[in-house]
């Protein structure tokens, strides 16, 4: 038996699979659900609801672009707190011992066996279902523009965050540097490059495996997420970030 019942189904959801946009959009932070046989890690409900267990926002936003790019999305079912699908396996984040101000008990001494189950059942069917579309969309000639949507924490070990939106990259900056271009020019929100992490921090594990690796333009955008907490605010920032890629993809390549 995996990590997953039978109940629990599959950890990977696509929605909009047939969606005629480019962009691709991936969430991998999108749920704070825990496989039930993980029980609650040794949490409390107030972390288990907090920003260590997922993006809050992220998968809201990220659905609404979908609809209005007709985009395809792909976000992982359960916690990071389970299994963090912008890690691989072999890093310490991936099954996080300690989540900034909190330990997290469940994840404490795993052993090798357990590592790997829990790879296995939450992230390789991840990774994969990623890799088989991207695959599948360049044999049909229309290489897709991986977008990446994540959420973070106004106050981080206690300090504010100036930053309103990052946007983030590793060794390919194409499709960041237009975005960074154009947020600059409507100056609408507080945009950095790579804040509040960059490529040092490990986050660009989905940018390196699906995007350099295929040479396909991508991107990680990170929102504050006290400027998505409800449906409307979610709306408008759904709205700002669709017009923000549409801008800055290369018009050849958006359809
Ligand atoms: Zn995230």
């Amino acid at each position: 038996m995996g990590i997953l019942s039978e109940q629990e189904g599959d950890p990977v959801a696509v929605e909009n699979a047939a969606g005629r946009s480019r962009i691709l959009l991936v969430c991998e932070h999108a749920s704070r659900v825990l496989p039930e046989r993980l029980g609650t890690l040794g949490l409390s409900a107030e972390a288990l609801e907090s920003h260590i267990a997922w993006d809050p926002g992220a998968l809201a936003v990220s659905r609404m672009m979908a609809k209005s790019l007709d985009a395809t999305l792909i976000y992982q079912r359960f916690s990071r707190l389970a299994y963090d699908c912008n890690r691989p396996p072999e890093s310490p984040g991936a099954m996080p011992e300690t989540s900034e101000i909190y330990p997290v008990p469940g994840n404490a001494d795993l052993s090798e066996a357990a590592r790997l189950e829990r790879a296995e059942g939450l992230y390789f069917p991840f990774r994969d279902r990623i890799a088989s579309l991207v695959r599948q969309r360049i044999a049909e000639g229309r290489a897709p523009i991986l977008v990446t949507i994540h959420s973070f924490t106004p106050v981080y070990f206690g300090r504010e965050r100036p930053v309103e939106i990052g946007i983030l990259h590793d060794a390919d900056s194409r499709l960041a540097d237009l975005m960074l271009e154009s947020a600059g020019r409507s100056a609408l929100y507080t945009t950095r490059r790579n804040e509040p992490y960059g490529p040092e921090d490990g986050v660009t594990h989905t940018l390196q495996v699906h995007g350099l690796a295929n040479g396909l333009l991508n991107v990680m955008i990170e929102v504050r997420n006290d400027l998505i907490r409800d449906d409307t605010s979610q709306g408008v920032m759904a709205d700002y970030l669709t017009g923000l890629l549409l801008e800055s993809v290369p018009p050849s390549q958006a359809y």
